[in-house]
């Protein structure tokens, strides 16, 4: 059997076409197939790949941390200096009151910790979700995503788990003193890349305060200047109880956090002991790459560029086809007639040597979440190829 034949019959699938291209290199912004055919990657590996695909300095500490040690021992009884060190570097870019960083394997683990982390924090259950967020996909964080064609084949979900719209300040009034947290995404990624108004996220700021209730931001895509601030958060002016990172984290390498006061996070420490228990997370590999990855994201300013590269993006994508564009920093939902015409310029764009994909609650645009990294050069000729492939339709 060939590789595709054997990745058809072993691999699970997770949709009945997956692209199945035979990746074989990945550098910077370019990915390599097993023709030697080279793909601007427009993706990023969905929002990780912010400094590029194995930018040398997450390499090499990946390779440092392996001459040290692999894993040793579960998370949080022994010291480990990657972690030690990735969470100080951390919490010196972060508000005073996010300054304990707890690591997991992935976001949804971050998303499973963070609810239960509210739980614990406030004694109540409840828990405010918004439509169209995507959190996660295991039990739990399936439980708020926010569309019920993806949650409904898996009931019964979490109990207690309310939806609200963004920006709808009437639906603020569902937040009360029952209300352990509200968990959104700071601009939703799956949706389409629908940024709350700043009017509703004070006023949800303000009324989370009022009723003792959690603020949990997830800025798992969004994290890591991807809209052209470190953080999202910072575009609001205001900080949340507890902040849900993933995906760019890892800098490569599998790697979550939910992140808090100390005070907030050592109700897992006790009563009953060891709240919130992993193996794997924090890997000392995973987090010597993430430290790697964030000195270098901000060593070589790539977050100050985010936005001219944004204006150049939106400058250039012009075309009849293009209905309109949302978007925030390098993340961008370009929108089509429908999943159909969307399909058609996916695989255009493959063709063209681009790649691309949809978003989960917006089929009707393409995804343009590139590296930070790329430039200005291949961003013209990223538009260049996509411009060709609408001229073609
Ligand atoms: N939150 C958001 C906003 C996400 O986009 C994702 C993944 N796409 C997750 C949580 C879950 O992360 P993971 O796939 O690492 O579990």
């Amino acid at each position: 059997m060939n590789q595709r034949q054997l990745f058809q019959q072993h691999v699970a699938p997770t949709s009945p076409e997956p692209m199945a291209l035979p990746i074989t290199k990945a550098e910077g912004v370019y990915l390599y197939d097993d023709t030697g055919k080279a793909y601007i990657d427009l993706i990023g590996g969905i929002s990780v790949c912010n400094v590029g695909h194995r930018h040398p300095k997450v390499v090499q500490a990946i390779k440092d941390q392996a001459n040290q040690y692999l894993h040793v021992m579960v998370y949080g009884e022994v010291i480990q200096s990657p972690q030690v060190q990735y969470a100080h570097l951390l919490s010196q870019h972060l508000p005073t009151s996010l300054d304990c960083v707890y690591f997991t394997n992935s976001g949804a683990e971050a998303v499973e910790g963070a609810m239960k982390l509210a739980k614990r924090y406030t004694g109540r259950n409840e828990i405010i979700a918004c439509h169209y967020s995507y959190h996660g996909s295991t039990q739990g964080a399936l439980s708020l995503l926010g569309d019920e064609y993806f949650r409904n084949a898996y009931r019964p979900l979490l109990p207690q788990v309310k939806h609200i719209y963004h920006n709808n300040f009437e639906s603020l009034d569902q937040i009360t003193e029952q209300t352990a947290c509200i968990i959104l995404e700071t601009v939703q990624a799956e949706g389409g890349v629908l940024a709350p108004s700043a009017e509703w996220m004070h006023a949800l700021r303000t009324k989370c305060t009022e009723t003792g209730t959690l603020l949990i931001l997830d800025e798992i895509q969004v994290g890591f200047g991807r809209c052209g601030t470190l953080w999202g958060f910072e575009q609001y002016g205001i900080v949340p109880d507890v902040l849900l990172l993933g995906k760019a984290l890892g800098g490569g390498m599998p790697l979550g956090a939910f992140i808090s006061s100390n005070e907030i996070m050592k109700c897992l420490s006790h009563n009953p002991v060891l709240g919130h228990i992993t193996t794997f997370g924090g890997h000392p590999v995973s987090c010597a790459a993430g430290k790697a990855a964030m000195e270098a994201l901000l060593e070589e300013h790539m977050v100050t560029a985010v936005r001219d590269k944004e204006a150049l993006f939106l400058k250039l994508l012009q075309h009849p086809r293009i209905l309109n564009i949302n978007s925030r920093g390098l993340m961008m939902a370009v929108r089509f007639s429908g999943f159909d015409e969307v399909q058609q310029v996916i695989k255009g764009c493959l063709e063209e040597g681009l790649f691309t994909d949809w978003f989960l609650f917006a089929s009707d645009s393409i995804r343009i979440v590139p590296p930070l990294t790329i430039s200005p050069d291949e961003i013209t000729e990223a538009c260049t190829r996509l411009i060709r492939v609408l001229d073609k339709l």
